[in-house]
């Protein structure tokens, strides 16, 4: 599966904002946005001094944004969106849903991992088990009702104890309950708008793909 591999902190300087890709890194010093607020490239911060956004300019920035923190590629945002646009509701909601519902995005907010990427990592290498059978596609659409658990052994088990430690302040959604001790998580109901607190502006990625 095809994926963004040059490094994350590009994508939070060209979109100037925080998009807390890289875990307990995002929350220190050495954060590339502490240190350089400005676009990666060769000119340096100067490059885009007084530049203005046009209307495109300004959706196609939010759509970016918003595949840059679930860490999915244009050919699969846009696959999102046309299922969002085919479900009976807000198209934008049942798009920011639809993201939320995945597989790795779960396992990222329950506090198993410290970044989606982290999560991500984890479904791939078998670590997570959905229903009693493990899925190793971190697409996966997680339902309501649905129990998530990660079964790992020796340092494994060490780093998510060491992940839910560290992400134990870190505010859990409404929609799962994570219990630490078995190291499980259950979906007690779909995401919904409420649930979802990312500055996002998803309805300006519906003009973008409405033109
Ligand atoms: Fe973004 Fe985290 Fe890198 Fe800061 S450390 S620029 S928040 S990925």
């Amino acid at each position: 599966m095809a994926r963004y591999t040059r490094p994350d902190c590009r994508l939070c300087r060209r979109e100037g904002m925080k998009l807390f890709l890289k875990g307990t890194r995002c929350h220190t010093e050495k954060c590339a946005i502490a240190k350089r607020a400005y676009a990666p490239g060769q000119h340096g911060p100067t490059s885009r001094k007084g530049h203005k956004l046009s209307n495109y300019g300004i959706q196609l920035r939010e759509k970016q944004k918003v595949k840059r923190i679930y860490g999915v590629l244009e050919k699969q945002f846009r696959r999102y969106f046309e299922t969002a646009s085919r479900t009976k509701g807000v198209t934008g909601k049942i798009l920011m849903q639809l993201l939320e519902r995945r597989l790795d995005n779960a396992v990222f907010q329950a506090g198993f991992a410290l970044s989606r990427d982290q999560a991500r990592q984890m479904v791939s290498h078998g670590w997570v088990y959905v229903n009693q059978h493990r899925v190793t596609v971190p697409s996966y659409l997680i339902k309501s009702n649905d129990t998530i658990e990660l079964k790992v052994k020796d340092k494994g088990l060490e780093l998510l104890r060491q992940n839910l430690k560290l992400s134990a302040d870190r505010t859990r959604p409404g929609w799962l309950e994570t219990n630490a001790e078995n190291c499980s998580a259950r979906i007690s109901k779909l995401p919904e708008g409420k649930d979802i607190t990312l500055p996002i502006q998803e309805q300006l990625i519906v003009e973008l793909y409405s033109k």
